[in-house]
């Protein structure tokens, strides 16, 4: 799960982390007393669950109120498109209003779980700001990495390591290393995927600070962080998996192909869409049901198809295991019941019940086409969605 930037940095505060001065506004009215407030410049940042904003006309400097109060109604309602974003790009109804910073450096710093060595690594480059990505592609070497020991924890060596490494000086190395320490003790505490500050700064006044902030958290881990769970920003989402998670579809990912996919397990799913890939289709999503012994889920999951304009056909692949393939064909006859999909279907059933699963829908005279294993399942369903129409 994401979360803004300002509540973001609300939390590396909590931690001890400087973080400038400033405030969240949804109205250029709010924006523009929270500028007379701060004094001075301010910077006007659109709050959106996407990186890339300083090249994309997201950040603004303002000199006055007046001018904070002007740039946040250019801003705010919106949508922002970014080098991470979909060409649609996302709403901006939030722009945090901080103070601008004189800035002298700007360093890189986060961390991230390595799924290779299982090790929760920290980052840090002298190089930081809105390049880090070609930073990384070109010269690699200028990114720095200490993996973090569960059992040892992040020792003082480590962080001296990155701190040297970032060629700060002296003075700064012992805040360096706090602000580390900081950072991955809020990493542990919140469960989080990525902690991420680019720019890291060091100030023309020599203050160390948190110019931008992004937190991830483990999806599996919110139930014991109900506070995080509830910043989250459905606005934000791609509509399709907003309602696919409101559903409780928890795996559904959209993609921008036209070929809706209903598979039970991820592995299975992953095959499924490089076969697709294989036999010249792209699909439409990825989609793990998980464990079904409710016929609603398979419904919930037609829903989407429906609602998703760029599905053309749909391919449902499944092996039961724990999962009964009756339940799923009761599943696949009630989402025909409750909606109109005339979209052509491609069905493949394989394990537990599969005799049952085959004879409900062929009593239930729904239109389909048969396939027998993976890859007659992916070309039939190419085809399919070639000719295919609600
Ligand atoms: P993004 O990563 O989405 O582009 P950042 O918050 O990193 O957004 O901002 C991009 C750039 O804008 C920063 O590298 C910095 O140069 C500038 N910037 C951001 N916030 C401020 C601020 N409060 N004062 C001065 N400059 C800022
Ligand atoms: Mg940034």
């Amino acid at each position: 799960m994401k979360i803004h930037e300002y509540q973001a940095k609300a939390l590396l505060s909590e931690f001890g982390i400087p973080v400038p001065r400033g405030g969240v506004a949804t109205t250029p009215a709010e924006a523009k007393r929270i500028a007379a407030e701060l004094e001075g410049k301010v910077a006007i940042k659109a709050q959106v669950y996407a990186g890339g904003r300083g090249k994309a006309g997201g950040i603004k400097v303002a000199n006055t109120p007046e001018e904070a109060e002007k740039l946040a109604a250019q801003m705010l309602g919106t949508r922002l498109v970014t080098h991470q974003t979909t060409p649609e790009g996302v709403p901006v109804s939030k722009v945090l209003i901080e103070k601008a910073v004189s800035i002298q450096r700007e360093l890189y710093l986060s961390i991230i779980v390595d799924g290779a060595s299982r090790m929760p690594v920290m980052m840090a480059s002298e190089a930081g700001g809105m390049d880090i990505e070609e930073v990384a592609r070109v010269s690699p070497e200028k990114i720095l990495k200490v993996y973090i020991d569960q059992a040892a924890g992040f020792q003082s060596f480590q962080r001296r390591k990155l701190a040297y490494g970032m060629n700060l000086n002296s003075t700064h190395i012992r805040p360096a290393t706090s602000l580390m320490t900081n950072l991955y003790k809020l990493f542990q505490a919140k469960d989080c995927s990525l902690a991420e500050i680019n720019p890291l700064v060091v100030t023309t006044d020599g203050e160390l600070l948190a110019l931008d902030a992004k937190l991830n958290f483990d999806d599996n881990a919110l139930f014991r962080h109900s506070d995080i769970e509830q910043l989250h920003d459905v606005e934000q989402e791609d509509p399709l998996e907003a309602k696919a998670n409101e559903l409780g579809i928890k795996n559904y990912i959209k993609m921008d192909g036209n070929i809706g996919c209903m598979v039970n397990g991820a592995g299975l799913a992953m095959a499924v869409m490089d076969l697709i890939t294989q036999a010249g289709g792209r699909p439409a999503n990825f989609l793990d049901t998980g464990t079904v012994n409710d016929a609603n889920r398979v419904v919930n999951a037609f829903k989407i198809f429906t609602t998703d304009p760029n599905v053309k056909a749909i391919l449902v692949n499944i092996f039961g295991g724990i999962t009964r393939v009756d339940v799923i064909a009761q599943g696949i006859v009630e989402a025909h019941k409750q909606m109109d999909c005339r979209l052509p279907l491609v069905i493949r059933l394989a394990g537990t019940n599969v005799d049952d699963g085959k004879r409900i829908i062929a009593e239930s005279g729904i239109k389909f086409v048969e396939a027998t294993d993976f890859y007659d399942a992916a070309r039939k369903a190419v085809e399919a969605a070639k000719g295919g129409s609600k």
